[in-house]
């Protein structure tokens, strides 16, 4: 009989993994050979084992991944972390009885056709995501990142597609004049992505540098380019801006003070503009994801920092993907929208119900 009845190879999910009465004590054995638990890969309990090698930065490797099967094909079960198993509880151990099918992009062909959507942060993550949803689904995308590199490398992935790339800050004068320009006449979209997280610090540790520069790329960026393309909207009686926000929008336990108050700000730039255009034809509105794998970088700088928001983490839901994001944002920019605007729309896996 085979020792790997289940099949479980590196495309199987974390999920599947931990239940599995040999692959859970094998990968719990060595998770706490790096000092952690199951509970550590609860977010990540749907993805792919080898999807991790590509999003963990080093941490989980192939080689990781292979010796993981090798050791479940050759029965190789340690029976302490058996024990250990069956004692623990938490979410990723008790896999529901079916496994949730994973979601799959459907691309509506020519819902962005004739349309220039300006995409920040459109060298990683969510703003990738979006940017290339919206050039797969025919529009004509000006795609801005700080990053050339990054924006080379996503346009290379799209030879077909309709992008103009902009590298440059937005927090620039000269790089939003260069992306309106870039864009030309006509702009029927914006989606303000771009942004940084802070350091989880509570206000009496935040430093004047991270407070500036999360508030001047968050809220002044996003300022800045609304600012640049609602004269054009305005000129033709139609548009949509969906901003960036974050759960940390609508919760005080999602980050630090600066990261927190900025996407407060965000939110409050999105309503109030959302009123003041309305009548105009113009849409404003948020998207707040929840966890998204992306290159974002969180760091913990402060030890109660650190306690707090990681005792808030225990209702955090699975992580999603861009694309996950991408299809609530495009929803927003596109036609579908008509009729929203001003919503602050949670995209989260239902944690701000929590
Ligand atoms: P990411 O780091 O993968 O991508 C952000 C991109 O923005 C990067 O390519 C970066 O080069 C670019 N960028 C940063 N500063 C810039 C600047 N000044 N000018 C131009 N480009 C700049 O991050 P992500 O997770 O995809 O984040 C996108 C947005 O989503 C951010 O606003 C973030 O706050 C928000 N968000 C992310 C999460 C999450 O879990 N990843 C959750 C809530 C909200």
């Amino acid at each position: 009989m085979s020792n790997n009845p289940n099949n479980l190879s590196g495309d199987s999910t974390v999920g599947t993994w931990l239940a599995d009465p040999a692959g859970g004590p094998v990968l719990r054995t060595m998770l706490a050979q790096g000092g952690q638990d199951g509970e550590s890969l609860r977010p990540v309990a749907k993805l792919a084992l080898n999807r991790l090698v590509e999003v963990s930065q080093g941490a989980f490797t192939q080689e990781m991944v292979d010796g993981l099967v090798q050791r479940v094909e050759a029965g190789d079960i340690p029976a302490e972390a058996a024990q250990t198993a069956s004692a623990s509880t938490g979410q990723a151990e008790a896999a529901p009885a079916v496994e949730t099918p994973a979601w799959v992009e459907q691309v509506t062909a020519g819902r962005f056709s004739g349309k220039t959507i300006i995409i920040t942060g459109a060298g990683s993550g969510i703003g990738r995501a979006t940017a290339s949803r919206v050039a797969r689904e025919g529009g004509r995308v000006i795609a801005v990142d700080i990053s050339t590199e990054r924006l080379a490398d996503f346009a290379a992935a799209l030879p077909d597609g309709d992008i103009v790339t902009v590298a440059g800050d937005i927090t620039d004068n000269a790089a939003v004049a260069a992306i309106v320009e870039a864009a030309g006449e006509r702009i029927d979209g914006l989606a303000n992505i771009a942004g940084i997280m802070d350091n989880m610090t509570p206000v009496h540790e935040v430093s004047d540098e991270i407070w500036n520069r999360v508030f001047n790329i968050n809220v002044t960026g996003t300022m800045k380019l609304m600012r640049a393309v609602v004269p054009a909207m305005l000129a033709q009686a139609q548009g949509s801006i969906v901003n960036v926000a974050s759960e940390a929008a609508l919760r005080g336990s999602a980050a630090g003070a600066a990261y927190t108050a900025s996407k407060h700000a965000v939110a409050g730039l999105t309503k109030s503009s959302a009123f003041m255009y309305g009548p105009s034809g113009i849409r404003v509105n948020a998207v707040a994801p929840g966890p998204v794998i992306t290159n974002i970088e969180a760091k913990f700088d402060s030890p109660l920092g650190a306690a707090r928001v990681r005792r808030a983490m225990a209702i955090l839901p699975d992580a999603v993907e861009g694309d996950a994001l991408a299809a609530s944002i495009t929803f927003l920019l596109s036609d579908d929208g008509v009729n929203v605007n001003g919503v602050i729309l949670p995209s989260d896996g239902g944690w701000s119900a929590a």
